[in-house]
């Protein structure tokens, strides 16, 4: 990719912590030299989680941060104590992402609403201890449950909601040099039909520390949904435009034309797009003057409310801003609906189904009985109030390096 002022897609290892063991400790106190059992569970190992966060924008947090790794749990001790649950990791994310298995391709889930929680990865739970496996003719179990095993996942995020006011318009209508203007973003200008790769995201501040993002998106009319041009690599994002700005220069030949013509482009590329809202910008209106507008105001189309702005003179942009406003936190204007009916879109992996359903299962937790010949003899051994019961090494914890 060239380059680009946000990230839609992001790889990272994620890793959810390991259940602690269950402990083996046997009490001796010194009036109770044979006190049993009391080795207590082990703590849960973490979970991964994801969480939806209105603040963030884009995937660009993740870039730095690619191995997310939950703690292990500790393990129990003596006197029945529990050992500690693994630190979870929560990983904000904007809300609109979409996570896939990086290996298969599989969908995982998305996360679309602020404050949402998702557990990717669960961590494993803690083993019991040997007090649990205590019975009337083994009084004491030199055993206990390991914890359950870690879970390891590589998986590639998807950013689909970019923004809240997408840009229709045809090359030249000035929507790079309006998005430039009302957020601090920095798209490329040209004064020719000029088409950048890369959709431009600004998020535009507005009244009370309040704001929206408006992406600048390409390719959206210049013959891609013929599947021509830039491609549906592009189109997709602006699916979850929750409103579309489409903009029709002043010096056009029939505003209203071109408008329907605009409105054709998108109902081939998709005829949800026109359930969404739609606000019209006539630009570059610092070339008429206040008659020739009042001569064009009777011409434009009568379905869609329109204002007319100037971004190289600041004329009408905060009426802009006040009709996107109100457009966007309209109650008719809920995104929600929408991402459901899109999210699995993308990738259609159903085929592989199976094998990830294999790959997701944790094995049972497994208790190994030692006989009760082997118990009696060890505890002979056994030492004045040692928990002997340690954590194994954990050497086989490394991350793998990323492919
Ligand atoms: P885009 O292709 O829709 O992104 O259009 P651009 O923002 O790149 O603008 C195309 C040309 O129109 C550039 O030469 C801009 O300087 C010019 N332009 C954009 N907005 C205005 C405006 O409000 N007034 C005038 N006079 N020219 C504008
Ligand atoms: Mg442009």
């Amino acid at each position: 990719m060239a380059e680009s002022n946000f990230v839609d897609y992001v790889k990272i290892y994620v890793r959810s912590g390991k259940g602690g063991r269950g402990s083996t400790h046997m009490r001796r106190a010194k009036y109770c030299p044979n006190g049993g059992p009391d080795g207590g569970d082990g703590g849960r190992g973490g979970n991964i989680i994801l969480r939806g966060n209105r603040n963030y924008w884009t995937l660009l947090h993740l870039r730095y941060d690619r191995h997310i790794l939950a703690g292990h749990g500790e393990s129990g001790s003596k006197n029945r104590s529990f050992g500690k649950d693994g630190e979870d990791k929560v990983i904000e994310v904007p809300c609109g992402t979409v996570v896939y298995n990086a290996e298969t391709g599989q969908y995982l889930c998305d996360v679309t609403d602020h404050g949402q929680e998702v557990i990717l990865l669960k961590g494993g739970r803690g083993g019991l201890g040997n007090w649990h496996f205590k019975t009337a003719t083994r009084q004491a179990p030199r055993f206990a449950q390991p914890g359950e095993p870690m879970q390891e996942l590589t998986v590639i995020m998807e950013l689909k909601l970019l923004a809240d006011v997408g840009l229709v318009g045809f090359p030249n209508a000035g929507k790079s040099t309006l998005l430039a203007s009302l957020s601090s973003a920095k798209p490329k200008i040209a004064n020719y039909p000029f088409t950048t790769m890369e959709p431009s995201l600004g998020i535009v501040p507005y009244r009370d520390g309040k704001s929206f993002v408006m992406a600048d998106i390409p390719g959206i009319i210049e013959g891609a949904s013929a599947g021509k041009g830039l491609g549906l690599r592009f189109l997709r994002h602006i699916e979850r435009n929750s409103l579309l700005l489409f903009m029709v220069p002043a010096d056009s030949d029939d505003i209203a034309r071109e408008y329907e013509i605009l409105l054709n482009e998108l109902r081939t590329f998709n005829p949800e797009m026109l359930d969404k809202q739609r606000v019209l910008a006539v630009t570059k209106c610092d070339m008429l003057d206040e008659e020739l507008m009042a001569e064009i105001e009777p011409t434009l189309p009568q379905d869609v409310p329109h204002v007319f702005i100037s971004a190289v003179q600041g004329m009408g942009l905060n009426t802009l801003k006040d009709l996107l406003w109100e457009a966007l936190n309209a109650e008719s204007n809920k995104i929600e609906g929408h991402i459901e009916s899109i999210a699995h879109r993308d990738k259609d992996l159903s085929h592989l189904q199976e094998e990830l359903d294999d790959e997701g299962e944790t094995d049972d937790l497994t208790i190994e009985y030692l006989d009760d010949d082997e118990e009696i003899e060890e505890l002979e051994d056994f030492e004045y109030e040692e928990d002997w019961d340690e954590e194994a090494p954990q050497g086989e914890d490394k991350v793998p390096s990323e492919k």
